[in-house]
């Protein structure tokens, strides 16, 4: 079995006991790698009742994920401005 990477617009298909593909899994900070990997069990992201902690630590993950885009569009925000400039 296998799911999408839980990478918000990541289409990567992963096998069901990963939580994304390999490429997000690691830009994922330690902290939050270590709390999925304890709460993130196969199937669950599909589970009509998934657990308490694992809603807490995608709930975690997600919130790290905007942050981490965002800091990416105002840098790149930033170089596009930069390079008008010139
Ligand atoms: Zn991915």
């Amino acid at each position: 079995m296998s799911h999408r990477c839980l990478w918000p617009g990541c289409n990567a298909i992963v096998l069901d006991h990963s939580w994304g593909c390999r490429g997000h899994w690691h830009r994922l900070p330690g902290n939050i790698r270590s709390w999925i990997g304890r709460a993130y069990r196969a199937g669950i992201d599909t589970d009509t009742h998934p657990t308490e902690s694992y809603l807490k630590a995608h709930a975690a993950a997600l919130a790290w994920i905007l942050e981490y885009e965002q800091q990416h569009a105002a840098a790149k925000e930033a170089r596009d401005a930069h390079n008008r400039v010139q």
